[in-house]
C-alpha cells in the first residue's frame, strides 16, 4: 500500500496500544486513520509479552477500563475471524503473610464494590484449582473467575484486522522521523518514505515514546527495563485452563502455555535497559539472559511450584518494557503541543490495559476531552523536569518491583529524592521532619519527636507516628502551628482578557477587588471538577492562581486551551518563585502581631502585603484546616529570614511544626474536600455537597453551568458523606469499602485521625440507591482489611462529638 499524503489521524506504533487505538477510532466511525509501524506489527514489546489479563485495578475507573478490555477480548475473534488466544481461565492471587492476606481481603471488598466477581478461598481451595502448587504456607487466596490470558501477538493482529475491516490503514516498514508543527499544533509527520499531513498524531510508540515525544518537545516520562520470564516444557497436571497464579509475596506469577508454564515476576531492584536512543531496528529482538538477576524469582517459583525444579526450561526470555515514574501508564493530549496525543508506558500491563486504553484515547481524541476521570493516567500529571533520563532510569529500577511488593499505607517512593526542596528543607529535616514526595517536591508529612527518634515501621494498624501527629493537631486547635506548603502550584495569569477568561472558567465570581481571594471550582461541560483553586486578584489585569501541588501542569493546560484566538493573556507557572508558610491556630494572630507593625487581614478571603521582620510578604486570611489562620506568600529568597522571625516570635505561644498528615486529618475533620480524593472530573458540586463556590446566577456564563442547571434538584447518582467510627481503636486509611446491610455502596475517599473525636473520621461517596438512603446518623460498616467495623454517616460535616 502506498503511503498517503494526508490522513486526519496518524498513529505511530503498531504494538497492541497502536492497534487497539486504530480499532477503536475506526469503530467509532473515524474513517481517516493511518497507523505507521517502523518494523512489522507487534515487533516491539508486544510479541514477547506473557499475556496475563486481569481486571482488578486500584480505582473504580481503571477497573471499569480493564473490565471493558476483557469483554472485548472475549468477543473479538467472533468479530474479526482471527484467533486471539483468549482463555477465561480465571486467576488466583495468593497470600503468604497475614498482612498480605489482609490486603487481599481489602482488595476483594473493593473489587465487589467495582462490580468484579471475586471469591476469597482457602489454601485447600487454591490447591483444588492449581494442583501442582504448594499451599501449606498460604493464608488464603483470591479467585477471580473472569480473568484470563491471551496470545499478545494474535490479539494484536485481531485488533489490527478489526481496524482494517472498518477502513483504517495500517502500514508497516514506515518510520516516523519528525513532527510538523504549524500555528502551535500538529500539522503532519515526516517519515522514512515521505511526509504525511495530519490533524492529530497519537504516540503509541511503546518504549520509543519518550524519544519520539522529544522530537516535538513533548514530555513522555518512561524508561525501559529488562523484564524476564522462563518458559518450561510440558508439565504433568498443567492444562490450558489452569488459572493464572500471582504470588506477590514470592514476587512471581505463572500461567500455562503449551502444556508447560510461563513463570515471571517483579524483582525488588530492576535493571533499567541503558540504551539511548533505542535503535529503530530493535525489532523482534530480545536481550541477553541473566540468570543471576532472575535467581530470586526462580527460587521463589520453585518453592511455590516444586515441579519447576525438574521441569526442562526451554528459555529465559529477557525483553525490554517501559515503566513510568509512578507505575501508571500515560494517556492524553500533551500539554506542550495541541493535537499530539500519547498512549504508552504500560508498565508490564499493556496487554491487559490496551483494550480499554485504546477505547479511552479514541474517545479523548474524538471528543476533545477525557471521557471520564483519568487523572491516574493523565499525561498532565507530569512536568518536563520528569523527563530526566538519569532520574527515569533510577526510578524505573524501583517502580518495576512495586508491582508485587507489599505496599504499605502512606509508603513513599525512595528514588530520585530529594529533588525539589523549599529553602526550609534542611531546617525542617533537622527538626525531625519525615518527608513525602509530591510532584518532585519534598514535603514534611510529620515531625519525629525527638528529632532523632527512628522512623516508625510501616504497618496496617494504628501508625507509629500517630501520637506525634495528634500533637501537631493539638497545636493547630489550641496554639499555633507552622506548615511549609511551598509546593502549592502557582500560576500567574495576566493580560487584557484575563478576567473574561477566568469568568468563563470559574464557577465563582472572580470580578472582585484587588487583594481579594476567591475559592472557585473550574468545571467541565459535564459539571465535574477539572480543578478547584484559589484566585487572588492582584490588580485589574493580573491574577495569581493557587492550586494543588501536583496540578500546575493540568490547570495551566486547562486554562491555556480555553484562551480564544482574539484574547490577550499570558499564563506563567510561577510555582517555584514564592513559598507558602501557613500559620494556623488561635495564637496565629498574636504571633503575627509580634513580627511587624502591620495587622494581617481579619476577614476570610482578604489578603494584603505586610512587613514581616525585614521582608514584605502577602498575608491571606485562609483556613483549609478550619479555625483561625493565615497563609503567608513569601519570596523564595526571603523565606529563611521570615521563618526565623516567625520562630522567634512564636516563643511562648506554643508554636509547633506540623506536616501534611496533620493537615489532611484536620481538613477531613473540618469537612474540606480535596481535589484528587473527593473532587475530580466525574464529581459535580451537588454530589460533593460543595456548592459554596458555585454562583449559578453570576452575570457571565461559565463552563459547566448548563450541566449544573440541568442537574439541579435531580436525585444524584452518588453523594459525599462524612463518617465517624463508632470505636476509637480501628485505624482506617482511606479506600475502605462502605457497606450497608452487608452490601458495598461506595468507598472512603480520605480518612484520618480526629483528635476532636478521639477516633478516625473519613469522607466517602455512597453510590446508587444508597445515595438517597444513607443520611446523617445512618449506621454503616467499613471493610477494614476484611473485618467489618462500625461507623456512622454524617450528611454534612459537623465537628465530631468530643
Ligand atoms: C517479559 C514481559 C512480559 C510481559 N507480560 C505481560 C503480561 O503478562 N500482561 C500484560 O498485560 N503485559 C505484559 N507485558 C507488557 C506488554 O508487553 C507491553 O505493555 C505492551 O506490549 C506494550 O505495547 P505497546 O503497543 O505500547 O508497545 P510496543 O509493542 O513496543 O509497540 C510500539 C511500536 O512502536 C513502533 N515504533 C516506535 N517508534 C516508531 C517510529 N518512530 N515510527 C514508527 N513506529 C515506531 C515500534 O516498532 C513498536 O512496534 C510484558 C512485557 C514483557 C517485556
Amino acid at each position: 500500500m502506498q503511503l498517503p499524503t494526508h490522513a486526519r489521524i496518524v498513529i505511530v506504533g503498531g504494538g497492541i496500544a497502536g492497534c487497539s487505538t486504530a480499532y477503536h477510532l475506526a469503530k467509532a466511525g473515524e474513517r481517516d486513520v493511518l497507523l505507521l509501524e517502523q518494523g512489522r506489527l507487534t515487533c516491539g514489546t508486544t510479541w514477547h509479552a506473557a499475556g496475563l489479563v486481569g481486571q482488578m485495578r486500584p480505582s473504580r475507573t481503571m477497573t471499569r477500563m480493564s473490565k471493558y478490555g476483557i469483554e472485548l477480548y472475549g468477543t473479538l475473534e467472533a468479530e474479526t475471524g482471527l484467533a486471539t488466544g483468549w482463555k477465561p481461565c480465571g486467576s488466583v492471587n495468593v497470600a503468604r503473610t497475614p498482612e498480605r492476606w489482609q490486603v487481599l481481603q481489602k482488595q476483594a471488598a473493593l473489587a465487589r464494590s467495582f462490580g468484579v466477581e471475586v471469591h476469597l478461598i482457602t489454601p485447600d481451595q487454591v490447591r483444588e484449582r492449581v494442583s501442582f502448587m504448594r499451599t501449606d504456607d498460604l493464608q488464603g487466596g483470591m479467585w477471580i473467575p473472569g480473568d484470563g490470558k491471551a496470545n499478545p501477538a494474535d490479539l494484536t493482529m485481531s485488533l489490527a484486522k478489526g481496524a482494517r475491516n472498518r477502513g483504517a490503514k495500517l502500514l508497516e516498514g514506515v518510520e516516523v522521523t519528525g513532527v510538523v508543527v504549524e500555528n502551535g499544533r500538529v500539522a503532519g509527520v515526516r517519515t522514512s518514505q515521505g511526509d504525511v499531513r495530519c490533524e492529530v498524531l497519537i504516540n503509541c510508540a511503546g518504549q520509543w515514546a519518550r524519544q519520539f515525544g522529544r522530537l516535538a518537545g513533548v514530555t513522555v516520562p518512561l524508561f525501559p527495563a529488562e523484564h524476564f520470564y522462563v518458559v518450561t516444557d510440558r508439565i504433568e497436571g498443567v492444562h490450558p485452563m489452569t488459572p493464572v497464579v500471582r504470588d506477590p509475596d514470592g514476587l512471581i506469577y505463572f500461567k500455562e502455555e503449551v502444556g508447560g508454564l510461563v513463570m515471571g515476576g517483579f524483582e525488588p531492584r530492576a535493571k533499567p535497559w541503558m540504551v539511548d536512543p533505542i535503535p529503530s531496528d530493535f525489532q523482534f529482538q530480545l536481550l541477553g539472559e541473566d540468570w543471576d538477576h532472575f535467581e530470586i524469582l526462580m527460587n521463589n517459583a520453585i518453592h511455590r511450584a516444586p515441579c519447576l525444579e525438574t521441569a526442562p526450561i526451554k528459555m529465559l526470555l529477557n525483553g525490554p518494557e517501559s515503566f513510568t515514574p509512578d507505575g501508571n501508564f500515560i494517556l492524553g493530549e500533551a500539554p506542550e503541543l495541541a493535537g499530539f496525543f500519547v498512549c504508552a508506558g504500560f508498565n508490564s500491563a499493556g496487554i491487559a490495559n490496551s483494550g480499554g486504553a485504546g477505547q479511552l484515547i479514541a474517545q479523548w481524541v474524538l471528543n476533545g476531552e477525557a471521557p471520564m476521570d483519568l487523572w491516574d493516567v493523565d499525561i498532565r500529571r507530569f512536568a518536563p523536569f520528569m523527563a530526566n533520563r538519569k532520574a527515569l532510569a533510577e526510578r524505573t529500577g524501583e517502580t518495576l518491583g512495586l508491582h508485587y511488593a507489599m505496599r504499605w499505607p502512606r509508603q513513599e517512593l525512595e528514588t530520585v529524592r530529594p529533588l525539589r526542596t523549599s529553602p526550609l528543607y534542611d531546617r525542617l529535616a533537622a527538626r525531625g521532619a519525615e518527608f513525602g514526595s509530591k510532584f518532585g517536591w519534598e514535603r514534611a508529612n510529620y515531625f519525629r519527636r525527638p528529632a532523632a527518634a527512628p522512623r516508625p515501621e510501616h504497618g496496617l494498624g494504628r501508625p507509629g507516628w500517630l501520637d506525634w501527629v495528634i500533637e501537631e493537631q493539638r497545636a493547630v486547635r489550641e496554639a499555633v502551628a507552622l506548615f511549609d506548603q511551598s509546593s502549592f502550584g502557582k500560576l500567574l495569569l495576566q493580560g487584557r482578557d484575563a478576567l473574561a477568561l477566568l469568568q468563563r472558567l470559574c464557577a465563582n465570581e472572580v470580578d472582585v477587588a484587588a487583594g481579594r481571594m476567591v475559592y472557585t471550582p473550574m468545571l467541565n461541560a459535564r459539571g465535574g471538577f477539572e480543578s478547584d483553586l484559589t484566585v487572588l486578584r492582584l490588580d485589574e489585569q493580573r491574577f495569581w492562581l493557587l492550586t494543588g501541588s501536583a496540578q500546575a501542569t493540568r490547570d495551566a493546560d486547562w486554562i491555556g486551551r480555553h484562551v480564544a484566538a482574539h484574547e490577550h493573556v499570558t499564563l506563567t507557572d510561577v510555582s517555584a518563585l514564592t513559598c507558602v508558610l501557613s500559620l494556623m491556630g488561635p495564637n496565629a494572630a498574636a504571633l503575627l502581631a509580634r513580627c511587624g507593625p502591620d495587622a494581617p487581614p481579619a476577614k476570610l478571603g482578604e489578603s494584603k502585603e505586610i512587613d514581616l521582620g525585614h521582608a514584605r510578604v502577602r498575608a491571606a486570611r485562609m483556613s483549609y484546616v478550619g479555625g483561625p489562620g493565615w497563609e503567608l506568600y513569601v519570596p523564595v529568597e526571603m523565606t529563611r529570614h521570615v521563618e526565623g522571625v516567625l520562630r522567634e516570635a512564636g516563643d511562648g505561644l506554643g508554636l509547633a511544626d506540623a506536616g501534611y498528615y496533620a493537615l489532611d486529618a484536620l481538613r477531613i475533620e473540618a469537612g474540606r474536600r480535596a481535589w484528587g480524593a473527593e473532587l475530580g472530573p466525574d464529581e459535580t458540586p451537588f454530589e460533593a455537597g460543595l456548592t459554596v463556590g458555585v454562583k449559578l446566577d453570576k452575570p457571565s456564563p461559565f463552563i459547566g453551568r448548563d450541566a449544573l442547571l440541568a442537574l439541579q434538584g435531580q436525585p444524584s447518582a452518588k453523594k459525599l458523606l462524612a463518617f465517624v467510627l463508632d470505636a476509637p481503636e480501628p485505624y482506617v486509611w482511606g479506600g475502605e469499602t462502605i457497606l450497608v446491610d452487608g452490601q458495598p455502596v461506595g468507598e472512603l475517599s480520605s480518612a484520618g485521625w480526629s483528635r476532636a473525636a478521639g477516633r478516625c473520621v473519613a469522607l466517602g461517596y455512597v453510590r446508587g440507591p444508597a445515595a438517597n438512603e444513607v443520611h446523617a446518623g445512618t449506621p454503616v460498616r467499613l471493610d477494614l482489611w476484611g473485618r467489618p467495623v462500625d461507623a456512622r454517616a454524617w450528611d454534612r460535616w459537623v465537628r465530631p462529638p468530643a
